[in-house]
């Protein structure tokens, strides 16, 4: 007979288990790093003092009625970040090198050592070299507000403050040639409204976890799914169509869909004139735009077209899309008398165009380049030009040689057929910055909203002077200009190219011919001097020459990780000539082991923060405190404050003089700690996280009267403006409280002109080194043989199971693939050098080699082989990973300026680092 419980109740191993799930505190959470949009919104629990797990919290409301909701957001790095807490490779104390840089042996210091070393280091290397050798290594990578607050600290201090954009690569140089922007945003509930989705350049399965779906339910209204890779990515196993197209060419497929688009006569006419620049005049005799100043007319920016009523050539007006009473001719020609009494032909881009796309891009001769039948060429570019329209891209054709030519034949075939400016058409990039108060709040003299108002009416006053200047500038233009300014004035970013090139060893491979486009006629040191010469970069170039670099910050980043040439060139090159390495950060990541100090910082759940913000899903998140962080762990904005009280002490001990930092300004090193604090009042992570919302209240991108308390109670609100941010205005469309978000709407239904050369969509760039390289259109060009004359090519992705290197070595995550890095490959390829799957491989070309286990990948293409991005080097045998193989090449042509939207802006236009299609060679171990 069994035995009967005398306690019903009592269930010791169902208890148990129970137990597990019980808290005494809930707090909002989300994870501040790069997993773009991110933004998720998590409830986090604690259980006496420690976190014990977090939960998907699903408060969004729905926006528009028929689209679904954003609910839940959130990807498996997300569902497992607090075990990330409490996992082994926390840094719990403050570690200075003990042993040789590398070597793996670390001392425990106090607070007070660590950053009165710190602030000695940075005395003496302003003491020897000047403040211009003191670098901070731009990187979004962890850390949201708390992070770029510590960017804007180091541009205070006078640092280099490398550009993260060109760290990161996450460019779309195609994008902004065209547009003069590159960072259209859609949300992700608008791609409902997709009647077709090219998922190109992209794999939104691995990388936008937290929204795709939005893609898969566009097919319940009808829409389809094609995914363009050479590849059957993951991405393609979803999709209606996969087109495996040849690597890296992409502009040559785009380009033969324009020309099916203007063969049969599906171009939206209407759409190409007001929005384009198709209709502008070039001139055959020099292939440059027609310019008011040729004619002793006017500007040099004064362009021109025919009017079909008149058959006579008239400007095009540059203070509005709105032609007029005019109707531009996009066929014909004209010709014209010069000012020197020369006459000559002018033709509309568009006719140049089309017999451009006639002679080299029909769908058969592109067959030949991209090996996509023509039958389907023609047929998805007739889709196109039916449906509503939108390109899924990610940032990776940015990362090829071409990227830029890849992304302009992109967006031409999107042009031709009328595809932006209307929901569920565009093309996507990405955009931060809702959170304007995180912006501000260290640039003004004091808290309370005194300051933050003069600081917009400082900004709005700006504008307003600038539209009085030229009445046909818009007030994005105007907002560029003013963010341009104070950016540079503030030392808030600086182009790494020019620190690359003199201080990191680049010169010599970024000369190398065969690793560049043959059709460049000059040696790329040529165009480097000229562009130098010319102050298209100002005076960067010489400030960087100036100074050796001394000392070297990254707070949440891992550089010999992402560099491309990562250890191989820095280590050789770079590292020798700096005096202190820094690593804040809450593990010891690859760099933090060739660093002199790690700075333990407190993980997400450990201190007040704000998550970056994107119109993606356009709402601003809070991020609380749930648990002490373990050990003497620190939020950044404590960390800062330590240093700056350690700078005050040891300059006054020293007798250390103030220099002056960017914008002419001495360095306030008596009152450092009072001056970035405002006298103390936001020294509480809590008090300076209030004051942001306070402040992105008043800027009008959160509803007014936004405070902390408001936030601990709702976790999250949706944005009512997008503010000053430069990449929040260039959205161009209202936010409106029940409809998605796609941005130009303003360019389409106001006909706002477009922050280019000549304020439209430029599909011609007639730039002298464009004309040079035969890149005035978007043509199609092999890509360059970097890495040296080898038969396979190396791409790569965003991975599935880490934001770049932060989770790949986490327990949870390791547990859910094989455990170690592998290379995808195609079997043929594989079997051509005797490898077997799982087997260990050489990967080598001619600047060093590498070892990885290789992956049976029949959906690999031939010659392809894939390696995904952000595994930590020291997961590899000698530490060195894929980056010891990429050259880092630049594209020349990026060093391109004063012409219009080509000159350097922060974020923005600047030379950017390639690592798409190396050529490698693989063998068996
Ligand atoms: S890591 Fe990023 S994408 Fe994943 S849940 Fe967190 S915020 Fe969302």
């Amino acid at each position: 007979m069994a035995a009967t419980n005398p306690d019903p109740t009592h269930r010791p191993s169902e208890d148990k288990y129970r137990d597990l799930w019980k808290w005494d505190k809930v707090t909002w959470g989300c994870h501040a790093v790069d997993c773009y949009p991110g933004g998720c919104p998590w409830r986090v629990y604690s259980r006496d003092g420690k976190i014990v797990r977090e939960e998907q919290a699903a408060i969004f409301h729905t926006i528009q009625s028929g689209v679904p909701d954003m609910n839940p957001m959130g990807c498996q790095k997300g569902a497992s970040w607090s075990q990330q807490h409490y996992n082994e490779e926390r840094v719990l104390y403050p570690m200075k090198r003990a042993g040789k840089r590398g070597e793996g042996k670390w001392e425990r210091v106090s607070w007070d050592t660590a950053c009165t070393d710190i602030a000695d280091a940075i005395l003496d290397a302003v003491q020897e070299q000047g403040p211009q050798s003191l670098y901070h290594i731009g990187t979004p990578g962890e850390g949201g507000t708390q992070q770029i607050l510590w960017n804007n600290f180091s541009a205070q201090l006078g640092f280099q403050v490398t550009d993260l954009q060109a760290e990161i690569n996450d460019f779309s140089p195609g994008i902004y040639t065209t547009f003069g922007k590159f960072d259209p945003a859609p949300g992700a509930d608008d791609f409902f409204h997709c009647e077709l989705v090219l998922i190109w350049h992209a794999n939104p399965i691995y990388t936008n976890m937290t929204w795709y779906h939005f893609i898969q339910e566009a097919r319940y209204n009808g829409g389809e799914v094609v995914t363009i890779a050479p590849d059957f990515s993951p991405s393609a196993v979803h999709a209606d169509y996969h087109i495996p197209i040849g690597i890296g060419t992409d502009a040559a497929f785009a380009n033969a869909m324009s020309q099916v688009v203007i063969q049969e006569g599906l171009v939206d006419v209407d759409f190409v004139k007001k929005q384009t620049d198709l209709p502008l005049l070039v001139r055959t005799d020099n292939l440059r735009f027609l310019r008011a100043s040729d004619l002793n007319a006017g500007a040099d920016d004064q362009f021109y077209w025919i009017d079909a009523k008149t058959g006579g050539i008239a400007q095009a007006p540059k203070g509005t899309l709105d032609p007029g009473p005019m109707d531009p001719a996009l066929d014909g020609a004209a010709r014209v008398k010069l000012a020197g009494g020369a006459e000559v032909e002018v033709r509309p881009v568009f006719a140049l165009l089309r017999d451009m796309l006639n002679a080299q891009y029909t769908p058969e001769k592109v067959h030949t380049i991209c090996g996509v039948h023509p039958d389907t060429t023609r047929k998805l570019a007739r889709k196109i030009a039916a449906r509503k329209t939108r390109i899924m891209m990610g940032w990776n054709s940015g990362k090829y040689y071409h990227g830029d030519l890849m992304e302009r034949a992109m967006m031409l075939i999107l042009g031709l057929t009328g595809n932006w400016g209307k929901h569920g058409t565009g093309a996507r990039s990405w955009a931060v910055g809702l959170n304007d108060g995180m912006f501000t709040v260290l640039l003004k003299s004091q808290a309370g909203s005194e300051m933050t108002l003069a600081t917009r009416a400082m900004s709005d006053a700006m504008v307003q002077s600038m539209i009085e200047a030229d009445p046909t500038i818009t007030d994005e233009i105007a907002r560029y200009n003013v963010e341009r300014e104070m950016t540079k004035m503030m030392g808030i970013f600086t182009p790494p190219a020019f620190f690359w090139y003199h201080h990191c060893g680049y010169r010599e491979v970024w000369n190398r011919p065969g690793y560049n486009d043959p059709e460049m006629k000059r040696s790329f040191d040529e165009y480097f001097r000229e562009a130098c010469e010319k102050g298209w970069f100002d005076t960067i170039d010489e400030q960087t020459r100036q100074a050796e670099p001394r000392f070297l910050i990254e707070v949440g980043g891992n550089l010999l990780r992402r560099q491309r040439g990562g250890a191989r060139m820095l280590l050789e090159h770079l590292w020798p000539k700096l005096k202190m390495i820094v690593s804040v950060d809450w593990r010891i990541n690859t760099t933090g082991l060739y660093a002199d100090y790690i700075l333990p910082v407190a993980q997400h759940y450990e201190k007040m923060n704000q998550p970056y913000s994107s119109p993606m899903h356009l709402h601003v998140l809070l991020i609380e405190k749930a648990a002490e962080p373990p050990g003497e762990a620190r939020s950044e904005w404590q960390i800062i404050q330590g240093i700056a009280k350690a700078l005050e002490k040891r300059a006054k001990e020293r007798g250390a003089s103030p220099w002056l930092r960017k914008n002419g300004q001495p360095v306030p090193l008596e009152t450092l700690w009072s001056w970035i604090t405002k006298g103390g009042d936001l020294a509480d992570d809590a008090k300076l996280i209030d004051e942001i919302f306070r402040d992105s209240a008043i800027l009008g991108t959160i509803p007014p009267d936004t405070t902390l308390e408001k936030m601990r109670q709702k976790g999250a609100v949706r944005a009512v403006g997008w503010g000053n941010s430069a990449m929040m205005v260039c959205q161009q469309s209202p936010i409106e409280p029940d409809k998605t978000h796609t941005p130009f709407r303003n360019h389409i239904e106001q006909l706002k002109p477009y922050p280019t050369l000549n304020r439209r969509a430029s599909f011609y760039i007639d730039h002298d080194w464009y004309l040079e390289a035969g890149e005035q259109l978007p043509v199609h060009k092999d890509n360059p043989h970097h890495g040296g004359e080898h038969p396979l090519r190396l791409t790569s992705g965003h991975p599935r199971w880490s934001i770049h290197s932060m989770n790949h070595t986490s327990r949870v995550m390791l547990g859910t693939h094989r455990g170690h890095p592998v290379m995808y490959m195609n079997p043929d390829d594989m079997a051509a050098r005797g490898l077997g799957n799982d087997d260990e491989a050489r990967v080598f070309n001619d600047l060093a080699e590498m070892r990885i286990r290789v992956r049976w990948s029949p959906g690999t293409q031939p010659g392809q082989v894939v390696i995904y991005n952000g595994y930590e080097p020291f997961q590899f045998k000698g530490w060195r990973g894929p980056e010891v193989v990429e050259p880092g090449m630049v594209k020349w042509l990026h060093f391109a300026g004063g012409y219009g939207h080509l000159q350097y802006r922060g974020l923005h236009w600047q030379p950017i680092p390639i690592d798409r299609a190396v050529h490698v060679e693989v063998a068996k171990a």
